[in-house]
């Protein structure tokens, strides 16, 4: 049996990690600049969430959701502390797009109205209705053209209010992203959130904010929104929760109602999952993971802003985008073969994207820069 591809492979099969470094299966070592994708919160294979997987594994991995399961409550009330989203309820289900498909689907039972609204560059996953909210020209499907989703311009007020005026009746939900990732770090300026909140609230529309790439610490704030200081009424979570373990989960107001059965998946909140969550949760907060994110954040974008060919830095925390004079591919190709390093691309093909680990070293940043420089000097 063939397997459906369905990325095109650089041909490099990792077969350990430890850290900030991945190797392959002839012993290259590879500098993780990219996370698996913003999924490596707290470094692969990080001893202290390694034992409480293993333990976990031990004790039990899975049973029911229809029996109560300590973890995921212990599990809840950590994500409320470290958030400060304690009078929240939290939904458990296994990746962002599943995340995103119940937040919207809340959000209509909640107030009984259809239509969605979403923002050019974003991406919300690919599942039906998280599909249909991502403007992303590779997996637009007839389901994207259904007039319940309207697809809006980043940061434009003024197109928002109009939108509101003329529909605002049958507006259910806005989605956004605490910060655009696959959209090349797109960064909410603080008067289109409050806007979008404001409006949300006069027109009795639910806020839902994915922060499954940009939360969990890595943008310098547990969610990104919380810079500033508006409050959702859902937010979403997945990548980073689990560090490579599939979880997501969804934070919900606590005017929402959740009649029986209306949420709910097989998988999530598994023992497994939970245990791996907490864990993650346990190192952010004992490890002071959002010091270092600031901390390495600044010290990347200081070391390499007057590199040649780069146009602009679009950054918060260890989000990181460069915005090349070029499309980026050549150097991110460069910087895998030639210097052995993992970094990420974007939907704005000059806008080369970083997501190191939460605990990234200095030395290790530097392993980067240097390269960066060496690549961009030899253009
Ligand atoms: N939301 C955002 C902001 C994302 O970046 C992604 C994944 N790139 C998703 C949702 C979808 O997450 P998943 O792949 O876990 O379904």
């Amino acid at each position: 049996m063939n397997l459906f591809n369905v990325y095109p492979l650089f041909n490099i099969n990792p077969v350990k990690a430890q850290g900030s470094f991945l190797w392959n299966e002839k012993g290259e070592k590879y500098l993780d600049f990219y996370g698996g994708h913003a999924v490596i919160s707290i470094g692969h294979n990080h001893p202290y969430y390694q034992s409480k997987l293993k333990d976990q594994l031990e004790k039990i991995s899975f049973y029911s959701n229809s029996v109560q399961n300590n973890l995921q409550i212990e599990l809840a009330q950590k994500l409320g502390e470290i958030s400060g989203y304690e009078e929240y309820n939290l939904f458990l289900c296994n990746s962002g797009a599943e995340a995103n498909e119940n937040a919207i689907k809340l959000a209509s039972f909640h107030n009984g109205k259809s239509k969605v609204l979403y923002f050019s560059g974003s991406f919300h996953g690919r599942t039906s209705a998280a599909v249909s909210v991502t403007d992303n020209p590779k997996i637009v499907a007839p389901v994207n053209y259904s007039e319940r989703f309207i697809k809006l311009e980043w940061n434009d007020l003024k197109q928002l209010e109009e939108i509101f005026k003329t529909q605002g009746n049958d507006i259910s939900s806005v989605i956004i992203e605490g910060i655009q990732g696959v959209g090349g770090i797109m960064i909410p300026t603080a008067g289109f959130l409050f806007k979008i909140k404001e409006l949300c609230e006069e027109y009795n529309a639910v806020l839902i904010l994915d922060e499954v790439q940009s939360g969990y610490g890595r943008s310098g704030y547990f969610f990104a929104h919380q810079e500033f200081g508006i409050q959702p009424d859902i937010i979403t979570t997945a990548k980073g929760m689990g560090n490579g373990f599939p979880i997501g989960g969804v934070l919900i107001h606590p005017k929402f109602e959740a009649s029986n059965g209306l949420l709910g998946t097989t998988f999530g909140g598994n023992h497994l999952a939970c245990a791996a969550a907490i864990a993650v949760l346990d190192v952010i907060k004992n490890e002071n993971l959002i010091g270092n994110t600031l901390e390495m954040g600044g010290y990347i974008e200081n070391e390499i802003k007057d590199f040649p060919h780069i146009r602009s830095i679009r950054r918060k925390g260890l989000m990181i985008g460069i915005e090349l004079d070029r499309d980026c591919a050549e150097v991110r190709k460069s910087l895998l073969y030639d210097h052995f390093i993992f970094t990420g691309n974007s939907n704005d093909k000059a806008v080369l994207r970083i997501l190191p680990a939460l605990n990234i070293k200095k030395e290790e940043t530097d392993i980067f820069i240097n390269a960066l420089k060496t690549v961009l000097e030899e253009i």
